[in-house]
């Protein structure tokens, strides 16, 4: 606190100008609040060569509370091992801890007891780059870009070629509404471009989590109902995408669960059931209950 407010001082002092000053201490504020709380290791450790399958994922007594809410885990308890490519969905009501546990393997934080484990090693040996490199994200909602749909997708692969950002699209069954936009793929996206749907804009990320190649695949479903149409092309695209790597999703559609080798029902931090689909609603525990919903928990905070 004493080096920003320091900073912020010399800012003004220099600038000699309060406005500007202020702008540029509200910006200073921001990038230091966005640094991430983790360090980077300091000799790193490689992971061991990928295998054709994916990633295997060992979580250990994990547990975890945000730095503002030293009360509160968000995490507790959680234990997981997941093997080369399997497809793990995650359900559980709002608040259960699904993001976090993803903000955990990204190593956003690092949780306050308990190890992850990458293919063997422990996340926090590895370097930020190495870690991240080795695992894509489709989010809920994709950012898209101001610039053109190839830029745009080749962002998932900075030097990716435009045969290999092509290759992507048709993969994740992008490239068709790319061709039929003005400008094909220079046609420039964004606020100020050609404005995408959601299941447009969910396929601008299957495919730059596609030209990434990673092995290990974190998915967090969209909520927002799509048309039967592009949930059918959408589903079709994220299939395609788990192929050959593990994958974690935080599913909210039944088709997405169904397809899952396993589902793990979170709440309160922790892990409460697990299963098959078939398994879990004959057990009739919550996991029945969010079946019954759709699984629609995001929209639905108050299940029980
Ligand atoms: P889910 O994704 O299952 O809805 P989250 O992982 O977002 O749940 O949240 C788990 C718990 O952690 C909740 O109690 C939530 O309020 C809390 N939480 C989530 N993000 C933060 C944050 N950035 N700071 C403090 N608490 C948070
Ligand atoms: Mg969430």
């Amino acid at each position: 606190a004493a080096l920003v407010a320091s900073s912020i001082g010399a800012l003004s002092e220099v600038m000699g100008d309060t406005q500007r000053a202020a702008g540029a201490a509200e910006r200073l504020l921001e990038l230091l609040a966005a640094k991430s709380p983790v360090q980077s290791a300091s000799h790193p450790a490689a992971l061991p060569p990928r295998t054709a399958q994916g990633a295997a994922l060992i979580l250990d007594d994990v547990a975890f509370h945000y730095p503002s809410r030293p009360d509160t885990l968000s995490l507790t308890h959680f234990s997981l091992s997941i093997n080369p490519g399997e497809t793990i969905a995650i359900v559980g009501p709002s608040g259960a801890g699904k993001t976090t546990l993803f903000q955990l393997l990204m190593r956003f934080y690092d949780p306050q007891q308990g190890t992850i484990k990458l293919d063997g090693v422990d996340i926090k040996s590895l370097s930020l780059h190495t870690l991240r490199n080795a695992i894509g994200i489709v989010p809920q909602d994709t950012v898209i870009f101001s610039a053109n749909a190839m830029d745009n997708i080749r962002y998932g692969r900075v030097g990716a070629s435009d045969d290999e950002v092509i290759a992507a699209a048709k993969m994740a069954a992008a490239d068709e509404f790319i061709q039929r936009l003005p400008n094909g793929y220079q046609s420039f996206l964004g606020e100020r471009g050609v404005r995408l749907s959601g299941g447009q804009r969910q396929r601008i990320a299957i495919a730059r989590a596609l030209l990434k190649n990673p092995p290990l695949l974190l998915l967090d479903e969209a909520t927002s109902a799509l048309d039967a149409e592009s949930e059918r092309v959408v589903q079709g695209a994220l299939e395609a995408a788990m192929v050959g790597r593990t994958t974690l999703v935080i599913a909210h559609r039944l088709a997405t669960v169904q397809r899952a080798d396993r589902i793990i029902v979170l709440e309160h931090g922790h892990i409460v059931e697990t299963g098959t689909h078939a398994s879990l609603v004959a057990q009739g525990g919550l996991y029945a209950s969010l079946a019954a919903l759709q699984f629609n928990t995001d929209s639905q905070p108050s299940i029980r």
